[in-house]
């Protein structure tokens, strides 16, 4: 079996590990100094906070930017459920905007028509390593002076015009096992705003500047040192992984035929977190997976159900439409792009899929 994602631990990752074993120093010391600096240098910002995990990242990011219940978020259905969980634990409302159907990314046009005087912060998600249409987000964003919190889970390295994911506005990043820079779980908030970022720094560990002094109430996010440790050898890897990320998915797109292959914007540098394929002509997604998984070819769908359609979220929004979100839920799934595929695995998948 191919597997749809694997992560790259080479000797470096275990050895980086082991020193912080043997350092004593386990828990945010350090090494997540050292891996908060080179992430904010990475990004062009000047804070990075690392935390436990993106959810985490989600959640500080909008309680800094002081999102409370009765404020509403506009963001998209067609993520991940951490986006719109975080959004939910802080109180506030989930706006749904629909989708543009060649990036899988909300709509500038859907988010400005959605406003309303209670909407405090727009959250677009760069799904499978695309950049949303940033240049107009960021326009709505001051025009309407709406802070713009993103969800670059999934985008770290890809970039709009020479800017990078996190150095746009307030943003959020995973370091889960799948993510294309991978710490196993961890996640980092980065922005250029002094107080959001002292926020965050004090949210993550109990409100406290000072060890038992506590200045507000606040959670236990920390990020471990084995984890900071990866993440910083991980960093440095990251032009290696992208380039065999961008390899692969360009051998694809060059041979593939038998689905719709994804296109990215003029502008953008896709980071390739997922390659994302669009079935056509009326046929089963779910019967083509089943043909893959057969045939040895691991494959995701992200995600088969919008989160509009999710019943927890169901029941804060009601029953709603999103046609187009509601199509791609439908039509995508996702092949292995990982940096692990030799050139006979990519070959493979390319004739399997040119079977379906
Ligand atoms: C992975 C991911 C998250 C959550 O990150 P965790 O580290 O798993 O908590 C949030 N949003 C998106 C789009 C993701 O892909």
């Amino acid at each position: 079996m191919i597997p749809i994602s694997k992560p790259d631990i080479s000797n470096l990752e275990k050895a980086a590990v082991m020193q912080v074993m043997d350092s004593g120093m386990i828990v945010m010391g350090p090494i997540t100094g050292r891996f908060e600096q080179a992430f904010a240098d990475y990004c062009g910002v000047k804070h990075a906070i690392a935390v436990s995990s993106g959810t985490s990242a989600l959640h500080l990011a909008l309680l800094a930017h002081n999102i409370k219940p009765g404020d509403e978020v506009i963001t998209t259905a067609f993520t991940f459920a951490a986006t719109v969980n975080a959004i939910l634990f802080v109180g506030a409302r989930p706006v749904f905007a629909d989708l543009d159907e060649q990036t899988f990314n909300i709509r500038p046009a859907d988010v400005e028509a959605l406003i309303t005087p209670r909407t405090k912060a727009i959250l677009p998600v760069h799904l499978y390593g695309h950049l949303c249409d940033m240049d107009e987000l960021l326009d709505i964003s001051s025009r309407y002076r709406i802070p713009l919190i993103e969800d670059a889970c999934q985008a770290v390295s890809a970039s709009y015009k020479g800017k990078l994911a996190g150095s746009f506005g307030t943003s959020t990043f995973s370091f889960y096992a799948t993510k294309n820079l991978m710490c196993g779980e961890g996640g980092m908030i980065t922005t250029n705003d002094d107080e959001v970022a002292d926020s965050c720094r004090l949210l993550r560990s109990h409100g406290m500047r000072r060890r038992y002094y506590h200045e507000m109430l606040g959670f236990n996010f920390r990020m471990t040192d084995m984890e900071a440790a990866i993440g910083l050898t991980q960093l440095n890897r990251l032009p290696e992984f992208n380039a065999k990320r961008a390899f692969n998915a360009a051998y694809l797109s060059a041979k593939i035929e038998s689905v719709n292959t994804p296109q990215g914007k003029e502008g953008h540098v896709h980071a390739w977190h997922q390659y994302t394929v669009r079935i056509n002509h009326g046929r089963s997604r779910d019967n083509a997976v089943q043909q893959l998984n057969e045939a040895g070819i691991g494959t995701g769908i992200f995600y088969p159900v919008p989160l509009h359609q999710q019943s927890h979220i169901r029941k804060v929004v009601g029953n709603i439409k999103l046609p187009r979100t509601e199509q791609m839920a439908e039509e995508v799934f996702s092949l292995p792009i990982h940096t692990q595929l030799t050139t006979d695995d990519l070959e493979t998948i390319v004739q399997e899929v040119n079977k379906l």
